[in-house]
Protein backbone atom coordinates (compact mmCIF):
# COMPACT_ATOMS: atom_id res chain seq x y z
CA UNK A 1 0.00 0.00 0.00
CA UNK A 2 1.32 3.68 -0.76
CA UNK A 3 0.73 5.87 2.10
CA UNK A 4 0.25 9.54 1.53
CA UNK A 5 3.84 10.48 2.03
CA UNK A 6 5.22 8.25 -0.84
CA UNK A 7 2.73 9.10 -3.30
CA UNK A 8 3.22 12.71 -3.09
CA UNK A 9 6.66 11.83 -4.10
CA UNK A 10 5.70 9.39 -6.60
CA UNK A 11 3.79 12.60 -8.16
CA UNK A 12 6.52 15.03 -7.95
CA UNK A 13 8.98 12.46 -9.39
CA UNK A 14 6.50 12.40 -12.24
CA UNK A 15 6.20 15.57 -12.70
CA UNK A 16 9.89 16.27 -13.00
CA UNK A 17 10.88 13.70 -15.29
CA UNK A 18 7.84 15.21 -17.71
CA UNK A 19 9.28 18.74 -17.96
CA UNK A 20 12.86 17.22 -18.18
CA UNK A 21 11.87 15.43 -21.00
CA UNK A 22 9.70 17.61 -22.55
CA UNK A 23 11.40 17.32 -25.86
CA UNK A 24 12.11 13.70 -25.86
CA UNK A 25 8.20 12.93 -25.83
CA UNK A 26 7.72 15.59 -28.48
CA UNK A 27 9.95 13.76 -30.74
CA UNK A 28 8.37 10.53 -30.23
CA UNK A 29 4.96 12.32 -30.78
CA UNK A 30 6.73 13.84 -33.92
CA UNK A 31 7.36 10.20 -35.61
CA UNK A 32 3.74 9.32 -35.62
CA UNK A 33 1.39 12.10 -34.30
CA UNK A 34 1.41 15.64 -33.98
CA UNK A 35 4.30 15.90 -32.06
CA UNK A 36 2.79 17.48 -29.28
CA UNK A 37 2.75 15.18 -26.20
CA UNK A 38 5.52 16.49 -24.54
CA UNK A 39 4.38 20.00 -24.30
CA UNK A 40 1.00 18.30 -23.47
CA UNK A 41 2.65 16.23 -20.78
CA UNK A 42 4.75 19.40 -19.81
CA UNK A 43 1.16 21.56 -19.10
CA UNK A 44 -0.03 18.78 -16.93
CA UNK A 45 2.80 18.46 -14.80
CA UNK A 46 3.08 22.40 -14.21
CA UNK A 47 -0.95 22.62 -13.56
CA UNK A 48 0.12 19.87 -10.94
CA UNK A 49 2.58 21.27 -9.01
CA UNK A 50 1.22 24.61 -9.27
CA UNK A 51 -2.73 22.96 -7.74
CA UNK A 52 -0.59 20.73 -4.89
CA UNK A 53 1.31 23.80 -3.73
CA UNK A 54 -1.78 25.96 -3.54
CA UNK A 55 -3.57 23.39 -0.99
CA UNK A 56 -1.40 20.79 0.50
CA UNK A 57 -3.40 17.36 -0.03
CA UNK A 58 -4.25 15.75 3.16
CA UNK A 59 -5.35 12.80 2.25
CA UNK A 60 -4.77 10.60 -0.70
CA UNK A 61 -8.27 11.24 -2.53
CA UNK A 62 -7.38 14.59 -2.31
CA UNK A 63 -3.67 13.76 -3.89
CA UNK A 64 -4.92 11.94 -6.84
CA UNK A 65 -7.86 14.08 -7.79
CA UNK A 66 -5.81 17.46 -7.44
CA UNK A 67 -3.69 15.79 -10.19
CA UNK A 68 -6.55 14.58 -12.15
CA UNK A 69 -8.02 17.65 -12.38
CA UNK A 70 -4.99 19.18 -13.44
CA UNK A 71 -4.10 16.66 -16.15
CA UNK A 72 -8.03 17.08 -17.39
CA UNK A 73 -8.06 20.98 -17.59
CA UNK A 74 -4.12 21.44 -18.95
CA UNK A 75 -2.99 18.32 -20.74
CA UNK A 76 -5.57 18.55 -23.46
CA UNK A 77 -5.19 15.99 -26.61
CA UNK A 78 -6.42 12.67 -26.31
CA UNK A 79 -3.67 11.95 -23.51
CA UNK A 80 -5.23 14.32 -20.26
CA UNK A 81 -8.56 12.89 -20.62
CA UNK A 82 -6.66 9.41 -20.07
CA UNK A 83 -4.39 10.31 -17.52
CA UNK A 84 -7.06 12.36 -15.67
CA UNK A 85 -9.54 9.32 -15.45
CA UNK A 86 -7.49 6.76 -14.30
CA UNK A 87 -6.26 9.38 -11.54
CA UNK A 88 -9.44 10.28 -10.92
CA UNK A 89 -10.52 6.70 -10.36
CA UNK A 90 -7.95 5.71 -8.68
CA UNK A 91 -8.94 8.78 -6.16
CA UNK A 92 -12.23 7.00 -5.39
CA UNK A 93 -10.56 3.65 -4.93
CA UNK A 94 -8.40 4.55 -2.38
CA UNK A 95 -11.03 5.65 0.06
CA UNK A 96 -11.34 1.83 0.53
CA UNK A 97 -9.34 0.61 3.11
CA UNK A 98 -6.89 -1.94 2.46
CA UNK A 99 -6.15 -1.62 -1.09
CA UNK A 100 -3.22 -2.62 -2.80
CA UNK A 101 -1.15 -0.86 -4.76
CA UNK A 102 -1.50 -3.50 -7.75
CA UNK A 103 -5.40 -3.01 -7.13
CA UNK A 104 -4.99 0.83 -7.16
CA UNK A 105 -3.08 0.74 -10.76
CA UNK A 106 -5.32 -2.01 -11.99
CA UNK A 107 -7.82 0.56 -11.27
CA UNK A 108 -6.27 3.11 -13.11
CA UNK A 109 -5.72 1.05 -16.35
CA UNK A 110 -9.49 -0.21 -16.21
CA UNK A 111 -10.19 3.48 -16.53
CA UNK A 112 -8.05 4.21 -19.14
CA UNK A 113 -9.43 1.11 -21.18
CA UNK A 114 -12.51 2.35 -20.99
CA UNK A 115 -11.89 5.97 -21.47
CA UNK A 116 -10.22 5.22 -24.41
CA UNK A 117 -12.21 2.34 -25.65
CA UNK A 118 -9.23 0.35 -25.67
CA UNK A 119 -6.61 -2.73 -24.51
CA UNK A 120 -3.56 -3.88 -24.90
CA UNK A 121 -1.19 -4.58 -27.53
CA UNK A 122 -2.72 -1.12 -29.25
CA UNK A 123 0.37 0.31 -28.83
CA UNK A 124 -0.83 3.08 -26.23
CA UNK A 125 -0.11 3.83 -22.83
CA UNK A 126 -2.01 0.85 -21.87
CA UNK A 127 1.14 -1.31 -22.60
CA UNK A 128 2.88 0.13 -20.00
CA UNK A 129 0.33 0.04 -17.44
CA UNK A 130 -1.03 -3.56 -17.81
CA UNK A 131 2.27 -4.98 -17.39
CA UNK A 132 3.23 -2.93 -14.44
CA UNK A 133 -0.50 -3.94 -12.83
CA UNK A 134 0.63 -7.26 -13.45
CA UNK A 135 4.58 -7.28 -12.06
CA UNK A 136 3.06 -5.21 -8.92
CA UNK A 137 0.20 -8.37 -8.53
CA UNK A 138 3.70 -10.78 -8.57
CA UNK A 139 5.36 -8.55 -6.67
CA UNK A 140 8.44 -7.85 -9.19
CA UNK A 141 7.91 -4.25 -10.32
CA UNK A 142 11.22 -3.27 -11.75
CA UNK A 143 13.31 -1.11 -14.59
CA UNK A 144 13.39 -4.25 -16.67
CA UNK A 145 9.87 -4.65 -16.85
CA UNK A 146 9.12 -1.29 -18.07
CA UNK A 147 12.59 -1.55 -20.65
CA UNK A 148 10.65 -4.76 -22.02
CA UNK A 149 7.40 -3.53 -21.57
CA UNK A 150 9.11 0.03 -23.70
CA UNK A 151 10.36 -2.49 -26.52
CA UNK A 152 7.37 -4.54 -27.14
CA UNK A 153 5.89 -1.23 -27.98
CA UNK A 154 8.19 -0.39 -30.39
CA UNK A 155 7.64 -3.50 -32.53
CA UNK A 156 3.24 -3.11 -32.62
CA UNK A 157 1.07 -1.78 -34.97
CA UNK A 158 -0.83 0.89 -33.42
CA UNK A 159 -4.61 0.53 -33.53
CA UNK A 160 -6.02 3.07 -31.13
CA UNK A 161 -4.55 6.90 -31.07
CA UNK A 162 -3.33 8.99 -34.43
CA UNK A 163 -0.42 6.88 -34.57
CA UNK A 164 -3.23 4.27 -36.49
CA UNK A 165 -3.58 6.69 -39.13
CA UNK A 166 0.07 5.58 -40.17
CA UNK A 167 -0.77 1.76 -39.90
CA UNK A 168 2.34 -0.64 -40.36
CA UNK A 169 4.48 2.31 -40.52
CA UNK A 170 3.84 2.91 -36.73
CA UNK A 171 6.37 -0.26 -35.84
CA UNK A 172 9.60 0.68 -34.62
CA UNK A 173 8.35 3.52 -32.85
CA UNK A 174 7.73 4.08 -29.64
CA UNK A 175 4.92 5.38 -28.70
CA UNK A 176 5.05 8.26 -26.57
CA UNK A 177 1.82 7.80 -23.79
CA UNK A 178 3.81 4.61 -23.20
CA UNK A 179 7.06 6.55 -22.69
CA UNK A 180 5.35 9.27 -20.38
CA UNK A 181 3.84 6.13 -18.70
CA UNK A 182 7.17 4.94 -18.49
CA UNK A 183 8.30 7.71 -16.54
CA UNK A 184 5.21 7.71 -14.13
CA UNK A 185 6.38 3.85 -13.33
CA UNK A 186 10.28 4.56 -12.98
CA UNK A 187 8.78 7.62 -10.64
CA UNK A 188 6.98 4.52 -8.43
CA UNK A 189 9.94 2.72 -8.65
CA UNK A 190 12.02 4.88 -7.37
CA UNK A 191 9.70 5.72 -4.45
CA UNK A 192 9.04 1.91 -3.46
CA UNK A 193 12.44 0.90 -4.33
P1 LIG B 1 -3.00 13.75 -29.24
O1 LIG B 1 -2.84 12.42 -29.92
O2 LIG B 1 -4.41 14.19 -29.16
O3 LIG B 1 -2.07 14.77 -29.79
P2 LIG B 1 -1.15 13.28 -27.05
O4 LIG B 1 -0.10 13.43 -28.07
O5 LIG B 1 -0.99 14.12 -25.84
O6 LIG B 1 -2.59 13.52 -27.68
O7 LIG B 1 -1.21 11.78 -26.55
C1 LIG B 1 -1.04 10.69 -27.42
C2 LIG B 1 -0.98 9.40 -26.63
O8 LIG B 1 -2.24 9.10 -26.07
C3 LIG B 1 -0.62 8.20 -27.45
O9 LIG B 1 0.78 8.07 -27.58
C4 LIG B 1 -1.26 7.04 -26.72
O10 LIG B 1 -0.39 6.47 -25.76
C5 LIG B 1 -2.39 7.69 -25.99
N1 LIG B 1 -3.69 7.34 -26.55
C6 LIG B 1 -4.32 7.92 -27.60
N2 LIG B 1 -5.53 7.36 -27.80
C7 LIG B 1 -5.66 6.38 -26.88
C8 LIG B 1 -6.69 5.43 -26.53
N3 LIG B 1 -7.84 5.38 -27.21
N4 LIG B 1 -6.46 4.59 -25.50
C9 LIG B 1 -5.32 4.65 -24.80
N5 LIG B 1 -4.33 5.52 -25.05
C10 LIG B 1 -4.49 6.36 -26.08
MG1 LIG C 1 0.00 14.35 -29.89
MG1 LIG D 1 -2.44 16.83 -30.30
Amino acid sequence: KLELTDAKKWINLFVEKLEANKSELNELDTAIGDGDHGTNMDRGAQAVTEALGKKEPENLTDLYKTTAFAMIQKVGGASGPLYGTAFLDMSKAVKEDNLELSDLIQIGTDGIKRRGQSDVGMKTMIDIWQPVTEALKANKLNQQVIDAALNNVKELVATKGRASYLEEKSKGHIDPGAQSSAYLFESLIEVIG
